[in-house]
């Protein structure tokens, strides 16, 4: 339901800056704009066209708070699609906070987190891959990310999903058109025709699906562990991966006793990076015990896993137990080769992706070009262009896809064993209802919940 009340928050970061931004949204926000700001020109603020720059006062009853600049959108000629204002005050810190004070006293409400781009989702003035990828924008944290979730790549995909839906109702319509005159041959295609369409719209369903796991890699970024025996480098490695001193690092094992977390961007990839405690099957120190048990539970739900390995000591039997438990990419990191005398040639280990040998001590930009390379082999497609091709990034758009796919293959299914048109048409109204949601034409009130809850407070 679309909740029209006036909601207000500061749309700039927290801080002191040369101007600060105040949004209100609803219906009425011009009306009770007028409570609490006069124009220098002494005209009422409605008696200036929408859209124009008002130079005036911000008041609360004879006193002046701060001059600045209001504008006013009209209902359908703004973000959230409703009539709203705003408001360019002073940016000191306390000065906005008085500003936002004055015009929730006038009688507006605190926004909450994401509640005006929901405002716009709801209004039909973006779709829920647009707020998804304004979330993204939010956050980005390379050009890789920026590239992803720019009006471009959203209307790439867009347009993927529309020419796909296309094709799906045009089958509908002949489908249809079989089942209410069956004896009349109205369908405009035979079996055979309609056995290629399902298979063509199924491939672009998959090509689609496959960019998954690159624009996952880029955007949402790759649950990552850095798991091996205690005093092998993972702390080591986990520091310079982020490029700071983020665990403590000393000779003693153990010393690492609970999982960090970090968001690292290396090369085109994002790392969700948990430096997680050595696993001691030996260890009594309870905290040791918590940290460890919360490596177990990390390793359980991760995309990849750095497996660090002494490469003077070699690979050891509990690791590639550990490993061959999950389902996640392995890659081994033979640390330390500064200790050998000689060549070393990482062997890679029985269910692992790829061996690498690096020292993270005595060459660490080596050691995270090694990696990053390790990983973008992985987890990029090289023959995906994020700059030039439709791109999804989110589980959710994945699922969505999953369950059309799965229901084109149901179709194929029904057409190819004889079943009546009937049957055929049901699953492909299936896959378009999921292939509608990946944009967010039609999606439940949770997931909407879910998506702006991340956003923060005048977003
Ligand atoms: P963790 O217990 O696996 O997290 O290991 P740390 O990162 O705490 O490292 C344990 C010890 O090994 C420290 O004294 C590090 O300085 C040392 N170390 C880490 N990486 C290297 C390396 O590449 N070469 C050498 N020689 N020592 C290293």
């Amino acid at each position: 339901m679309i909740r029209s009340d006036i909601i207000a928050a500061i749309s700039t970061p927290p801080g002191k800056g040369g101007v600060a931004l105040i949004r209100l949204s609803g219906e009425g926000a011009i009306g009770l704009a007028e409570k609490f700001f006069s124009a220098a020109s002494k005209k009422s603020i409605k008696d200036y066209p929408l859209r124009t720059q008002i130079y005036g006062y911000v008041t609360d009853g004879e006193r002046t708070l701060d001059d600045g600049m209001l504008t006013c959108f009209g209902a359908g000629a703004s973000y959230t699609g409703e009539e709203t204002v705003e408001i360019t005050c002073h940016g000191g810190i306390l000065i906005t906070e008085l500003v936002l004070a004055r015009v929730l006293k006038a009688g507006a409400r605190v926004a909450e987190a994401g509640e005006f781009t929901r405002r716009a989702f709801l209004n039909g003035r973006l779709s829920l891959s647009d707020a998804e990828s304004i979330g993204l924008l939010l956050e980005a944290k390379s050009e890789e990310q920026i590239a992803l979730a720019g009006k471009d790549s959203r209307d790439r995909l867009s347009e993927k999903i529309l020419a796909i839906s296309k094709k799906m109702t045009e089958l509908l319509g002949s489908v249809y058109a079989r089942i209410d005159y069956p004896d009349e041959d109205l369908g405009d295609y035979t079996d055979g025709e309609m056995l290629d369409m399902l298979q063509s719209i199924g491939d672009e369903l998959d090509r689609l699906i496959a960019t998954y796991r690159t624009g996952h890699s880029i955007a949402e970024g790759i649950d990552t562990a850095i798991i091996g025996r205690p005093n092998v480098g993972k702390s080591s490695l986990y520091n310079l991966l982020c490029r700071r001193d983020a665990a403590i690092v000393t000779d003693i094992a153990g010393t690492t006793r609970d999982v960090l977390e970090e968001t690292v961007t290396l090369g085109r990839v994002t790392l969700r990076l948990a430096d997680t405690a050595g696993i001691r099957e030996d260890s009594t120190d309870p905290v040791e015990m918590i940290g460890i048990e919360r490596s177990r539970l990390r390793l359980g739900r991760c995309e990849l896993l750095l497996a660090v390995i002494d490469a003077s000591e070699g690979a050891d039997a509990e690791l590639a137990a550990s490993a061959s438990s999950s389902t996640a990419a392995k890659i081994a990191i033979y640390n330390k080769v500064d200790k050998i005398a000689g060549d070393f040639s990482p062997e890679c280990p029985m269910g692992f992706d790829r061996a690498i040998a690096v020292s993270a001590v005595a060459s660490p930009e080596e050691a995270r070009e090694a990696i990053r390379l390790a990983v973008e082999e992985l987890f990029i497609d090289g023959r995906i262009e994020v700059g030039a091709d439709a791109v999804i990034s989110s589980a959710r758009q994945r699922a969505e896809l999953a369950e059309a796919r799965e229901a084109i293959s149901a179709a194929a299914e029904a057409i190819r064993s004889g079943v009546f048109a009937d049957a055929a048409s049901s699953d492909v109204e299936i896959a378009l209802g999921a292939i509608s949601r990946v944009d967010g034409r039609a999606v439940s009130e949770a997931v909407v919940d879910n998506i702006f809850s991340r956003f923060c407070v005048g977003k």
